[in-house]
């Protein structure tokens, strides 16, 4: 298809939904229609893609996760269906700027931060690299939180995303399957003597999927994003007249759980859980039964990830299946339940780790409850003699009243993966250990990813063109490729043009901060970035006590020969999460201050975005000259915003902790500043129970000074936050080891500060880093989970049925 042919197309298509001409049309109504042009485009492939997964009998893998994070989906679909230069162009000619329509699109924001963003970087990758894989989630009402502040304090406000309607997403009703919450179950035998389950009571729901087509990059496969929905069944209505019952059912996909790491109105979303298992089970096995193969071959065709542990009921729900409805053996059910399910664990947070009390899973889904019940059980008697008792008891599913999520998932599965090296060897030998003795060849590792064609083709096209017009394009399609970079370390010309680059990139955040902070900062400073969710162990703390005795040394002395750096923010807490939200409301009013004080002389700004989500991660990532990644070792599993900003030639200051540690293997340790404390230093505080804040605090003149600004009343409005925070390290002993590494950090801005003073040896540094950057590429890490756990296989993998060459997409 060529321009002249998509700007008759889109102008004959505006004209059919809207009545009116480009000049008449609001941004709303070009999105729509520009938006309506590519779904009806890609559905053709969409359909060629069922089509074909169905005819070969392709295996496929589902990969459930209650959280997916793919923000907009406009330019990303632009991109891989290879019209995003041809439609900016086409869409210019007709006067309309295509940013400008891209801005109209809400954030689809069905997650909290890193574990659903990945979800969404994998769904991309996967359709890239041909893979038969399809996402499998909850279609909520309502995104996560809208973030405001005011008085400098966090609020929330609803997200109402699907206000305007969502163009991506098909509501599929013949697709729709019945889940069954509540109520009570009986065994009783059937004719032949085996027994089988009678329901009493409880309710039916209807299970409505809406599919988004997940295109790939250039290679005419549309892959599936199954997000559920709630309805009352016709034949139900009855029994929902009043408006509380209706909302019963209705806020069972309403929101979003705004918190992943800990649990509040635990029914609402344990129901949550088993609904959008159940729904997604029964339908894989329903689309399993069409194909006429036999039920105990289904490990041939199909595979079921657990992304964490909300979607572990797949183990209990696929053996409730096999078992009740399709008449297998449990021991039949058992081994091919294994074969199909595979898990990753994304923390080691002892809070994250789910656990449910007996009776709430009795109550929401008490059959699962006896199935779990009964694989303890076999789990126990298989166990015993093999292993100590004290290991078994460990190690089972139930324990003091509760079920183990992890465990399920990991007893239930064939494989259980880390998201980073150094994270997956402590599960092996702290936090999973037990299990690691029981089932070694289950461990595995697989290092996160990013889909490298949105976080720079989408976020940074001014980088990508300078890529083209040095190495070539070919690390668009293979981002490895990126290496060829590294001839070009001493070429200044090269080096110059990079660094323009990341300037034009900084004035266009600049201005952004302009528009929605009202603070002025230089492009020429350091932007030193930290976004995130807002956590105690990301240290977001360490820091703004680094920020806070730069403001005490400048002070002290206007002409210290610092670097002008602008400390970028962007986090949402839980709303729930008091600790974090006063760490928010501190950074505000440290920020409030330093701007404001004129003998700074701007060599510091700090400056805190609200509402920090893929879209503004889009815009801050391609504008970072410094990337903190600074959480205690051993704490943060992996990480991917640390991938994100290296790619884009930030500099990382971090920790060994997560994917830091394989970031600077791949730039090499003069490329990246290393601090702090290492896990097997932080276990070693654990084991000797030795770590004590009060007295690096007795000891330390600086970090004294820097704390008492936090209740002395240096930085204003903070009586109740200033105090929580000191008391927080001094009183309750600094959980997460700020003070320790405080001095470690400081020392490590201070090379970053230097580096930066010679700007050659900056941009060389910058440059190694994105030339390094390539090996975290997604569509690397997903096609390791196709080889290694999936055993899944591009459709026409052996036969060439199709023509090879990419077709493109025509109207
Ligand atoms: C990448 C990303 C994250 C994950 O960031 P981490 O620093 O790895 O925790 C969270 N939120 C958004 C919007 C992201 O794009």
């Amino acid at each position: 298809m060529d321009k002249t042919e998509f700007k008759q197309c889109f102008s004959r298509r505006l004209a059919e939904k809207f009545a009116m001409g480009v000049a008449d049309a609001s941004p709303n109504e070009l999105y729509q229609t520009l938006g309506s042009l590519l779904t009806s485009t890609y559905s053709q492939k969409w359909q060629q893609t069922w089509t074909d997964y169905r005819e070969a009998e392709q295996k496929q893998a589902y990969y459930f996760s209650i959280e997916f994070l793919p923000g907009k989906m406009l330019k990303s679909n632009l991109l891989n269906m290879g019209w995003l230069e041809m439609v900016t162009e086409g869409l210019a000619e007709l006067g309309i700027d295509l940013e400008d329509l891209a801005e109209v699109e809400p954030d689809m924001a069905l997650g909290n931060g890193g574990l659903g963003r990945l979800a969404s970087c994998f769904m991309d990758s996967i359709a890239s690299m041909g893979l038969p894989g399809n996402g499998n989630g909850i279609r909520y009402e309502y995104g996560l939180f809208k973030q405001h502040f005011v008085d400098n304090y966090q609020v929330e406000l609803p997200d109402k995303w699907l206000h305007k309607g969502n163009l991506w997403e098909i509501r599929k009703e013949s697709k729709a399957v019945d889940v069954h919450l509540g109520g009570e179950v009986y065994l009783v035998p059937d004719a032949a003597g085996n027994l089988s389950p009678d329901y009493q009571g409880g309710m039916t729901l209807r299970a409505v999927p809406y599919d988004t087509g997940m295109v790939g990059y250039q290679n005419d496969i549309v892959n599936t994003m199954r997000l559920w929905s709630v309805e009352i069944p016709p034949e139900e209505e009855e029994n929902y007249r009043s408006i509380e019952d209706r909302r019963t059912v209705e806020d069972l996909t309403s929101v979003l759980y705004p918190d992943d790491s800990s649990e509040d109105g635990r029914k609402l979303r344990l129901s949550q859980e088993y609904f959008f298992v159940s729904a997604g089970v029964q339908s894989i096995l329903r689309y399993y039964k069409q194909l006429n193969k036999p039920i105990d071959k289904i490990n041939q065709s199909v595979a079921i990830h657990i992304n964490d542990t909300h979607p572990a009921m797949c183990v209990a729900e696929f053996m409730r299946l096999l078992v009740d409805e399709e008449n297998l053996s449990w021991e039949r059910a058992w081994n091919l339940t294994q074969e199909v399910m595979s898990y990753t664990n994304h923390t080691i947070m002892a809070e994250a780790l789910e656990k449910w009390s007996i009776n709430m899973m009795k109550s929401v889904c008490p059959r699962i409850y006896q199935i779990i019940e009964e694989i303890d059980r076999r789990f126990v008697a298989e166990m015993t003699g093999v292993h100590d008792f004290d290991l078994i008891q460990r190690t089972r599913i139930i324990q003091d009243n509760q079920v183990h999520m992890a465990h399920l998932a990991i007893i239930g599965s064939h494989s259980t993966n880390g998201v980073a090296k150094l994270h997956s060897d402590l599960l092996k030998s702290v936090v999973l250990h037990d299990f690691y003795l029981l089932y070694p060849a289950r461990f595995n590792n697989k290092t996160n990813g990013i889909a490298m064609r949105r976080w720079t083709q989408l976020a940074n096209p001014a980088l990508s063109k300078v890529l083209d017009e040095t190495i070539g394009n070919s690390w668009r399609k293979q981002p490895t490729n990126l290496r060829l970079l590294l001839n070009y370390t001493e070429d200044d010309h090269v080096l110059a043009a990079l660094a323009d680059a990341k300037l034009a990139n900084k004035k266009r955040l600049a201005a952004y901060i302009q528009e929605h902070c009202g603070i002025e900062v230089s492009p020429q400073a350091i932007f030193d970035v930290q976004i995130k969710r807002l956590h105690a162990y990301k240290r977001q703390l360490l820091n703004l006590l680094h920020i806070i005795k730069l403001y005490l040394d400048l002070k002290e002395n206007p002409d210290l020969p610092i670097e002008p750096r602008v400390f970028i923010f962007g986090a949402k807490a839980a709303p729930s999460y008091h600790y974090a939200k006063s760490i928010i409301k501190v950074i505000n009013e440290t920020a409030s201050l330093i701007n404001q004080d004129p003998t700074i002389n701007n060599k510091l700004k700090v400056v805190f975005l609200e509402n920090y989500n893929v879209s503004l991660a889009e815009r801050i990532i391609p504008a970072a000259d410094v990337s903190e990644q600074i959480s205690l070792a051993s704490k943060e599993a992996s990480g991917t915003s640390n991938m994100k900003l290296m790619l884009n030639g930030a500099v990382t200051i971090a920790t060994l902790d997560g994917a830091n540690v394989e970031i600077r293997d791949a730039v090499g340790e003069e490329n990246i500043a290393i601090f702090g404390l290492t896990e097997s230093e932080v276990y070693q505080y654990y084991e000797n129970k030795n770590y004590s804040a009060l007295s690096i605090y007795d000891e330390n003149a600086t970090i004294r000074k820097v704390l008492a600004t936090l209740t002395d009343g240096t930085i204003p409005n903070i009586s109740a936050e200033g105090y929580e925070i000191f008391d927080s390290l001094i009183k309750y002993n600094d959980e997460f080891f700020v003070l320790r590494d405080f001095e470690d950090y400081c020392l490590a801005q201070e090379s970053v500060n230097k580096a930066y003073q010679d700007k050659r040896r900056w941009r060389q540094i910058s440059l190694r880093n994105i030339a390094s950057a390539g090996r975290f590429s997604a569509d690397d890490t997903v096609q390791r989970y196709a080889d290694d756990i999936w055993q899944i296989e591009p459709v026409f993998a052996h036969e060439d049925l199709r023509g090879a060459e990419h077709d493109s997409y025509l109207l």
